[in-house]
């Protein structure tokens, strides 16, 4: 039988056409090689970026880089329990963490799986770890306030819900106690609180854990941990992690408060695994796109329209400097993604101002329009009137003849320090706040000993609780200073005053 050429072509043609494989090498591929926590794998053509991909022993590893014939890589897991020619399969899906109220209380890795064994954290829903952050139309600007509890940032660097607020100082400045503070002070008030711990020591997060608890601060707070003994690729993805868990919870229309502790440990586990994934290396050998890892994590805190439930996620990233300076990459990286920033000194520190804020270099961008009035009456001349001290005190350095009005300022900013002085664990409500600024701003504490100024504030505090509470209660109610109350307050300083001289 004779077959003409083109006759043959056709067939050929036909069964090429028709022709399928039996296994589709582009969802099963082979390790090439492996370590510090990197996996090269060939094969996988149509892997995605952020895919998650199965290896043996149920190792799963997040898809870093794609190349011509192979990807990168980065594995959540034990690294040595992989080999050279291990199969490598696709699951076709993103990473994705468990969400919901199970998760309150507990102590979680970057992956959701709990670490505090309490046991199994009944959840039937995940999300993403990594979606597009809600768009401008969906938003709406910041509107309430997310009380810290801390007198000076209330006062000077107010937080709305919604907002994203950094904390930055050098080490051991008490950036955490800030944090911490602030979760232990949302008791009550309706806010959800979630606190990543990036490449801190394993003691320090169950330090925090203790003292939460021992706040009563647990059971609306959820810890994600990814402390420095784990893999690099753990600390990456934390803060995704918790961030996709806070997402449930705003979608829902409920508050939360998440803490990043710290960004600078997690830009430097991602420069870790770029260099190993052979990326190049820029400024400070950081890969270029470091800005786009914050900036893409912190655009998805915001406050929501009440057309979309008007849940809100505020952030509190914390970055830690050297020697002070804020003007290095991962600094001004995080300071201009957020809305503001506490600057903490380790001079204020050392000095026993704490918390160490300082007053000039802390701002906070759109906070102001959640504002308490109350505060606002109280808070308003704060940051001049320091800032005037400031100034005044490093050009009387030089003279000893004073005038009366240089020592009068001198006198009031040293008065307004201690007033801002707190200690931790120690947050205070607002009517606190309002009567301790009230005081200050009104100078009725000018002209004591510096050192007495406390305890005389407490003992004050106290006697108004004891004397009128209404003026208290009705300033927490209505979040203003009635030109009521004003007169109230000023009769019960009045006569705290004197019982105050016959005592002494
Ligand atoms: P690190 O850089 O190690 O993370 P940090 O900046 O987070 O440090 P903290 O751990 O919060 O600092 O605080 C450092 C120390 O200062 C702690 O021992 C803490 O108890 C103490 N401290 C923090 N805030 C205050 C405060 N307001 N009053 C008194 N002590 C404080
Ligand atoms: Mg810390």
């Amino acid at each position: 039988m004779k077959l003409k050429t083109n006759e043959i072509s056709a067939l050929i043609k036909e069964q090429i056409k028709n022709y399928k494989r039996d296994i589709d090498s582009s969802d099963v591929g082979t390790v090439i090689t492996v370590g510090d926590g990197i996996a090269l794998v060939y094969g996988l053509s149509e892997a995605m970026l952020g895919e998650l991909l199965l290896f043996p022993h149920d190792i799963y590893g997040l898809v870093m880089n794609l190349e011509v014939d192979h990807v990168g890589a980065v594995l959540l897991g034990d690294d040595s329990l992989i080999k050279e020619g291990d199969e490598v399969k696709r699951t076709k899906r993103v990473m994705e963490v468990p969400v919901g109220d199970a998760l309150l209380g507990r102590v979680v890795n970057a992956l959701g799986q709990p670490i505090d064994g309490l046991g199994e954290i009944k959840t039937n829903k995940l999300r993403p770890i990594e979606v597009i952050a809600p768009g401008v139309i969906t938003r709406k600007s910041v509107d309430t306030p997310l009380e810290t509890g801390i007198t000076m940032i209330d006062a000077i660097t107010p937080i709305g819900r919604g907002q994203r607020e950094l904390i930055i100082g050098d080490r051991q400045t008490g950036k955490t106690a800030i944090a911490i503070d602030t979760i232990i002070n949302q008791k009550g008030k309706d806010v959800l609180c979630i606190y990543v711990a990036i490449g801190q020591k394993n003691s320090t997060v169950a330090q925090i854990v203790d003292k939460l608890k021992s706040h009563d601060a647990l059971s609306y707070t959820l810890i994600v941990s990814a402390t420095a003994s784990e893999p690099a690729p753990m600390l990456y993805v934390a803060p995704y992690s918790g961030v996709a868990m806070a997402e449930e919870w705003m979608h829902q229309g409920k508050d939360v408060l998440i803490v990043y502790d710290d960004l600078s440990k997690h830009a430097v586990s991602y420069r870790e695994l770029s260099l190993l994934l052979k990326r190049s290396p820029g400024r400070e050998a950081y890969p270029g796109d470091v800005f786009y890892l914050h900036s893409r994590l912190l655009e998805r805190s915001c406050k929501l329209d009440d057309k979309y439930g008007g849940g809100s996620i505020t952030a509190l990233p914390i970055v830690e400097t050297q020697s002070g300076d804020i003007s290095a990459y991962i600094p001004t990286n995080v300071i201009s993604i957020t809305d503001g920033q506490i600057f903490l000194v380790t001079d204020l520190f050392n000095a026993g101002q704490r918390p160490a804020i300082d007053a000039g270099l802390s701002v906070s961008r759109v906070g102001g329009a959640a504002q308490t009035k109350a505060m606002k009456q109280v808070a308003r001349s704060l940051k001049i009137d320091l800032a005037n001290f400031e100034e005044m005190k490093s050009f009387s350095q030089f003279g000893s003849d004073l005038d009366n009005a240089t020592i009068s300022i001198l006198k009031h900013g040293e008065a307004l320090l201690e007033v801002l002085k707190q200690p931790q664990y120690n947050p205070y409500p607002l009517e606190k706040e309002i009567f301790y600024l009230f005081m200050a701003k009104n100078k009725y504490l000018d002209d004591l000993e510096k050192n007495k100024i406390n305890s005389y504030l407490n003992k004050a505090y106290e006697y108004v609780q004891s004397a009128d509470k209404s003026v208290l209660n009705d300033i927490k109610e209505k979040k203003e200073i009635t030109s009521e109350n004003e007169n109230k307050f000023v009769t019960l300083i009045t006569k705290f005053q004197e019982l105050y001289k016959e005592e002494n």
